[in-house]
């Protein structure tokens, strides 16, 4: 079997994706690998506070990737891999995640996977549409809930 030379690790920054991340270290440790951390601010925020005052001059999706930058900086370093390269993308996660795995040269993606049913199957979870799209190994690490 070849070795894994770089795993992406996609995070939705959801405290659940914390046990996934120590499977992608834990693999990274093993194969010593290069570890990137990629987390996808999506193009329509349905949770989004209303009460929030953007800063001056910055547009929406700027603000949610400002964001989003510092808790992917604040899960690298409780998760013990400050060191790992980190990416914010803007788009679909499906599509993004895919789109950095090819432009980075990974070799295994790891996500976490919720095991749903019905509806949410039907229509395809975020680990599903990774694994249809992409052209490297996958890992769908399943989550706790
Ligand atoms: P889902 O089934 O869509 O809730 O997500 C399953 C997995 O896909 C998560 O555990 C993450 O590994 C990955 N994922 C979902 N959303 C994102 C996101 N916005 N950015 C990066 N990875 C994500």
């Amino acid at each position: 079997m070849s070795e894994y030379r770089h795993i992406l690790f996609a995070t939705d920054l959801s405290p659940e994706s914390e046990s996934v991340a120590t499977r992608a270290i834990d693999l990274a440790q093993r194969y010593q690998a290069r570890l990137t951390l990629v987390h996808v601010v999506e193009h329509l925020p349905v949770d989004l506070p209303t009460d929030i005052v953007l800063p001056e001059r910055m547009e929406m999706g700027e603000y949610l990737v400002e964001t989003s930058r510092e808790r992917l900086t604040a899960l690298a370093e409780r998760i013990g891999v400050s060191d790992a390269q980190r990416l914010v993308e803007l788009g679909s996660p499906k599509a993004e995640i895919t789109r950095v795995a090819e432009e980075q040269g990974v070799d295994l993606i790891v996500v976490g996977s919720h095991g749903r049913h019905g509806l949410e199957l039907l229509l395809g979870s975020t680990a599903n549409g990774v694994l249809h799209a992409a052209k490297c190994d996958v890992l769908a690490v399943r989550v706790k809930e």
